[in-house]
């Protein structure tokens, strides 16, 4: 099972038949999650409606009466642009109560995904903009009424300026609001968020990232939030039809890094909504938003780990100069079956394969800070329960067991926290690394091909299992 729980109901469907808002999106996202392998049916948490009272922590007594009632005014409908019916306003209070549970869990486990959720543009008295209830007002409010939660941070990365959060937490010192959107784009009228980033029309991914970073590496640590909402809008993807940046889909997973790097670092908690997602393919809003759920792992799979010799943590583009004057040595590479990694073009390859992968560390040695190595996660299976440790080289000043058993204790006693196994490829000419797995406890449960650089090579699967 996954470390964190995915939170949905069918009822998410808005039921407004062809519309330019994908309802649809919430189940095939479900779905998409299942068939790569990334989570199983247990991992699905299906979340009641809120009650009432909690939507009243934000909404107006009369609005909620005629949304209720099917009383609201043509002005107010129309003001929606989504069609009015039961099963829709039922759809909006499983959304809220959706948000509730996934802040609970995230609470619980560190990371709540609710499959659904994130309707920014709704206001205490009237909704717009496809929103009718703001669940993640709602679910705020629901936690600090508790006092589970003190302050709330929400980062709002849809590409449509959050407008009903930025009114219902105006003058709220315990709420810090942020806002990532394109300037010239609905809502015209934009109340002030507590920081607001607006971005000109056509941005993409690289002026967006750093702005994105630059606002979070600023305003976490100063807020200390209890807890962050993330609205993970798909929109600011340049086949929007509804957006006008430029993002690619590489630059949207890059995004979800950012925000969960940020909220790790000081192990706060994430909760993740939606929000919008117009691509003309709805195959792709699916793909950017199942990717969100991917990156969530991100949590377990690049924790800072510190031993008596050795200290991994993430890797990041800074390293490669540090990591390139190890792995330049050919040696390390000898009896690899990619034996020409030594090469800069290769390793280049390689160092990008690293960060891309999401689950990749640079190793230090402890009493002097230098870079040794690199190891990485890989694979992650929740179905299968497992996950791979691979990729790793040590400067050969570091061979002969004591900083590769480290390191591997280290990885596996993280990874058993998840997983109740862990396998490893090797190539099957490279005796010296089988040897290290034999000494560690590994036992050959089969074979496998592995892609290298368009080449099949033989690997030999090792397996450790949680005892
Ligand atoms: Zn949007």
């Amino acid at each position: 099972m996954l470390p964190f729980r995915l939170i949905y109901h069918d009822g998410y469907n808005l039921n407004i038949g062809d519309h330019v808002f994908p309802a649809v999106k919430y189940k095939l996202i479900r779905e998409r999650l299942i068939a790569d392998g990334f989570a199983v049916e247990e991992d699905f948490l299906q979340p009641e409606a809120a009650s009432d009272a909690d939507i009243l922590l934000v909404h107006d007594p009369g609005y909620v009466t005629r949304l209720k009632t099917g009383t609201l005014s043509y002005a107010e409908v129309a003001k929606l642009e989504i069609p009015y019916s039961q099963k829709m306003v039922q759809a909006f209070w499983l959304a809220a109560g959706g948000t509730i549970l996934a802040a609970e869990r995230a609470m619980a486990d560190g990371v709540g995904f609710n499959v659904g959720g994130g309707f920014h543009h709704a206001f205490a008295g009237h909704g717009e903009g496809f929103c009718a209830i703001h669940d993640v007002a709602v679910a705020v409010r629901s936690l600090q009424h508790r006092g589970l939660i003190r302050k709330a941070l929400i980062v709002d990365c849809d590409v449509h300026h959050g407008n009903g959060t930025a009114a219902i937490f105006a003058g709220d010192e315990s709420v810090l609001t942020i806002s990532l959107h394109q300037f010239h784009n609905y809502p015209a009228q934009k109340p002030a968020s507590s920081i607001d980033v607006h971005l000109a029309d056509g941005v993409g991914d690289a002026e967006y990232l750093v702005k994105l970073r630059e606002v979070l590496t600023r305003s976490i640590p100063m807020f200390q939030p209890d807890i962050l909402f993330y609205v993970a809008g798909a929109d600011p993807y340049f086949q929007d039809q509804l957006g006008g940046l430029s993002l690619t889909l590489t630059g949207l997973r890059e995004r979800d890094r950012i925000v969960f790097r940020e909220a790790n670092e000081l192990r706060i908690p994430v909760v993740v909504t939606l929000a919008g997602g117009y691509a003309v393919e709805v195959a792709d809003t699916v793909t950017i938003q199942a990717n969100t759920a991917k990156v969530a792992l991100l949590r377990w799979l690049q924790p800072h780990l510190i031993g008596e010799l050795v200290e991994l943590r993430p890797l990041r583009v800074e390293d490669w100069e540090a990591l390139y004057a190890v792995a330049s040595d050919p040696l390390i590479w000898e009896q690899h079956p990619a034996s020409d990694r030594y090469q800069e073009a290769v390793f280049r390859e390689f160092f990008q394969g690293a960060l891309d992968s999401g689950g990749a560390f640079v190793v230090l040695d402890r009493s002097s800070g230098a870079t040794i190595g690199s190891t990485r996660y890989s694979g992650y299976q929740s179905g299968r329960n497992q996950i791979e440790i691979g990729w790793t080289f040590l400067a050969r000043s570091y061979w002969g067991g004591r900083y590769n058993g480290e390191m591997k204790r280290l990885l596996l006693a993280h990874a058993f926290q998840f997983v109740e196994h862990v396998v490893f490829l090797v190539g099957s000419t490279n005796i010296r690394s089988q040897t290290a797995l034999a000494r560690i406890g590994a036992v050959q449960v089969g074979r496998e091909e592995a892609n290298l650089r368009g080449r099949l090579v033989e690997h030999f699967v090792y397996r450790i299992s949680k005892s």
